[in-house]
């Protein structure tokens, strides 16, 4: 389109060594279909405020990205091995993060080979994403090697059927925080962003209004974790945890940090830029390359 076209080439213009990151947010931006940051406002009556909104969410994660260290060291490993249910989001939600990966200057291995859990591989990694996992996926010697990875200060994303993994693995339910227990069909649901600062829900609204597959958990994580947004079930059809109903939280665990979102059940999720920078600053805070408060509620 024209006018995203000379928002990017004015962009272009502006890119030195300084906005180099800030630039190559702006470029992902573009690529997902935002608009780039108006660091140039003149163009700014002429957009709607759907597009405004937009703008004001590039120009907060590029707020984000301006202290953001630097990532170029960083290897994440993304592991999505299914024993029970498979998700069919699950290229889609390993594709959305080797992009953000690219636009973010860190690499990102993809892998359902549970023999990745290994000592001292794991090492390497900042971060250990766990992908729409489902039942049990490591044997007792690849659950020790990643209790020793976690235990030496690494970190943990879990994302939606995380919490339906390893049931008989006591440790691996208190890292991610509570287990699945159900779900009603999919459908829109507002969830209440109860933490504004912490990374992953920064730039998010008080109210994120989003499509999902939505979880009901064992047991409600408040108390062992540090709760972020909790999902308002008055707003859809089939909740079952009540008025405290968290779907995305953190924690430091055993001498490492631990993140979970509920979302990614549809591949929707992951073209999301919302979700996508939810699970970008997640990844950063559990690798330890952006600071993050998980006191206790
Ligand atoms: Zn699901």
């Amino acid at each position: 389109m024209k006018n995203e076209e000379s928002v990017r080439r004015g962009h272009a213009t502006c890119l030195s060594a300084i906005f180099f990151l800030a630039g190559l947010l702006a470029a992902g931006s573009a690529l997902v279909g935002k608009p780039a940051v108006a660091q140039d406002r003149s163009d700014e009556q002429d957009q709607s405020d759907e597009q405004y909104d937009a703008v004001a969410v590039g120009a907060a994660a590029v707020d984000v990205h301006a202290v953001a260290p630097d990532t170029l060291d960083l290897s994440v490993l993304v592991f999505s091995k299914t024993a029970v249910f498979r998700h069919r989001s699950i290229e889609d939600g390993a594709q959305a993060l080797r992009e953000i990966g690219e636009e973010n200057g860190f690499s990102v291995t993809h892998t359902e080979d549970s023999t990745a859990f290994v000592w001292p591989d794991l090492a390497g990694y900042g971060a250990v994403v766990f992908l729409n996992t489902t039942g049990d996926v490591l044997n007792d010697e690849q659950q020790a090697a990643f209790e020793q990875y976690i235990r030496g200060g690494g970190g943990y994303v879990g994302i939606h059927a995380a919490a339906d993994t390893e049931y008989d693995w006591a440790w691996y339910g208190e890292l991610v925080g509570a287990y699945f227990a159900s779900h009603p069909h999919i459908q829109e649901a507002d969830i209440e962003v109860v933490d504004r600062e912490f990374p992953a829900t920064a730039h998010l609204p008080e109210t994120w209004t989003r499509t999902d597959e939505w979880y009901d958990y064992k047991a409600n994580p408040r108390g062992n974790v540090h709760v972020l947004a909790v999902l308002v079930e008055e707003s859809y059809e089939g909740g079952r945890m009540g008025d405290d109903h968290p779907i995305a939280w953190a924690h430091e665990y055993d001498g490492g940090r631990a993140f979970y979102t509920g979302g990614g059940h549809t591949s929707e999720s992951y073209e999301e830029p919302l979700f996508r920078e939810h699970l970008l600053q997640a990844i950063l805070w559990a690798a330890g390359r952006v600071d993050g408060d998980v006191s206790l509620d």
